[in-house]
């Protein structure tokens, strides 16, 4: 754990949090600013700094990390049927990297967005 690190600090649970759920490898927290009726972080417990680092030592942390978003997903009501994607619902999954993405915390975290209909391009 990074002492400096503010998930690392939520994770831990010195800084406090919504949990939305969690599994033995991530945590599921909403968003303090949300900009989606869902607005859900899911962030590995180990400190890892973004998508553009992680290597193939931490994929087991990132599968894991794609599942809760999974459970995330469906608990927040986002999917209805995922055998068929012209059905209503749906969310977006984002990892922002570096300053012109407006990363500002540099443990990784994936957005869950939903619940109403996101525009694309994104701004
Ligand atoms: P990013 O811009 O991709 O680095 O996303 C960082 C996100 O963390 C932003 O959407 C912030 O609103 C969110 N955030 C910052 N501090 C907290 C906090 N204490 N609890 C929950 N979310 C936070
Ligand atoms: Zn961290």
């Amino acid at each position: 754990m990074s002492e400096a690190c503010l998930f690392c600090r939520i994770v831990a649970g010195e800084i406090p949090s919504t949990e939305v759920l969690s599994s033995d490898r991530s945590y599921a927290f909403r968003d303090i600013n949300p900009q989606a009726p869902t607005h859900v972080l899911v962030v590995p417990r180990r400190h890892v700094v973004n998508s553009d680092t992680v290597t193939a030592a931490d994929a087991e942390d990132l599968a894991d990390l794609f599942l809760l978003a999974q459970r995330v997903a469906r608990a927040e009501g986002l999917v209805t049927d995922d055998t068929d994607p012209d059905v209503e619902g749906g969310y977006r999954l984002v990892f922002n990297v570096g300053r012109d993405a407006g990363n500002q915390v540099a443990h990784l975290h994936l957005h869950v967005l939903g619940g109403r209909q996101l525009g694309w391009p994104p701004g």
